[in-house]
């Protein structure tokens, strides 16, 4: 019973013509802007050509504080306190590289210790969680004290990890309700550790997370915990959605004109030169003034 109800599914998805199914193709009735060219960079490390660099191994003029933490040989190392950035941003994706100290020294917390904080209030973990036991939600890749990462995917002390963080923030009513929580997605070293985690409110160490209203953008803080955690290779892309234009309701295409059924005689060969849908371009439904609902 069940599998003749899908074959009427079928058949109504698809009309038989000219002895061919045809199905009709579907109009979203929407005019989307053209996505805009980015070129990528030379790896898939290297900032592309619309990112914000904001510590490419020469400075950290981009960050407050910057002057207190040391630059050597491309490479940042935290030191005193927290650095911030000058700028603002709302909706992101973040590139940063890090690395634990090689020589380990103190355990749990505090070994490797450090933090991005997005819009200085929501931290994404940085921990040497190599070989190193603590808390589960406050290990590398937890969003603290609210998520464990899906997974613990450390290289060891000295090496190179990749955090690629995307970040979109949380919008307020004008009653200071939330609108909407806010999302990061975090992939390290390839690896998918926060699958576009609903956050529960800013991160801290003494109180439960709950949401304060705030604006939509703010800096991206590093925090300094009393180890000297390297950086390198820091740049982000601001993230804007998808642009489009309700020009119509959804609509599908008519089927091409029906063709005479061919009398008996010689067999001739098909011309399959032509298109199955050959016919002329139909216009769409009368067009609808109100904007298109966009999707990101
Ligand atoms: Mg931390």
């Amino acid at each position: 019973m069940k599998k003749l109800r899908s074959l009427g599914l079928v058949a109504i998805a698809l009309f038989m013509h000219g002895g061919q199914s045809v199905a009709q193709e579907w109009k979203s009735g929407v005019e989307w802007q053209e996505p805009p060219l980015v070129t990528p960079g030379t790896t898939d490390n290297a900032p592309p050509s619309d990112a914000i660099v904001l510590f490419d191994g020469r400075n950290l003029d981009a960050w407050e504080n910057g002057d207190k933490w040391t630059i050597e040989n491309g490479v940042a190392t935290a030191k005193q306190s927290a650095i911030t950035t000058r700028q603002h941003f709302g909706d992101i994706q973040l590139h940063l590289e890090w690395s634990a100290p090689t020589e380990i020294r103190g355990e749990g917390q505090g070994r490797g210790n450090s933090g991005c904080y997005l819009l200085g209030l929501y931290e994404v973990q940085i921990l040497d969680s190599f070989q190193n036991q603590t808390y589960f939600d406050g290990q590398a890749g937890s969003i603290y004290k609210q998520t464990p990462p899906l997974a613990n995917a450390m290289r060891k002390p000295g090496e190179w990890n990749t955090y690629q963080i995307i970040f979109n923030t949380p919008r307020f009513k004008g009653n200071g309700d939330v609108e909407r929580p806010a999302y990061v997605t975090l992939i390290q070293n390839g690896i998918l550790l926060l699958n576009n985690f609903e956050l529960h409110g800013p991160t801290s160490y003494t109180e439960a997370p709950h949401y304060k209203p705030h604006a939509e953008t703010g800096p991206i803080s590093l925090q300094f915990h009393g180890d000297p955690v390297r950086f390198r290779n820091i740049w982000l892309r601001e993230l804007k959605p998808a642009v489009g234009r309700r020009v119509s309701a959804p609509f599908n295409l008519p089927l091409p004109p029906k063709t005479a059924e061919p009398k008996a005689g010689p067999h001739k060969p098909a011309d399959d030169t032509k298109p199955a849908n050959s016919g002329e371009t139909p216009s769409p439904p009368e067009a609808k003034t109100r904007p298109a609902a966009t999707n990101n």
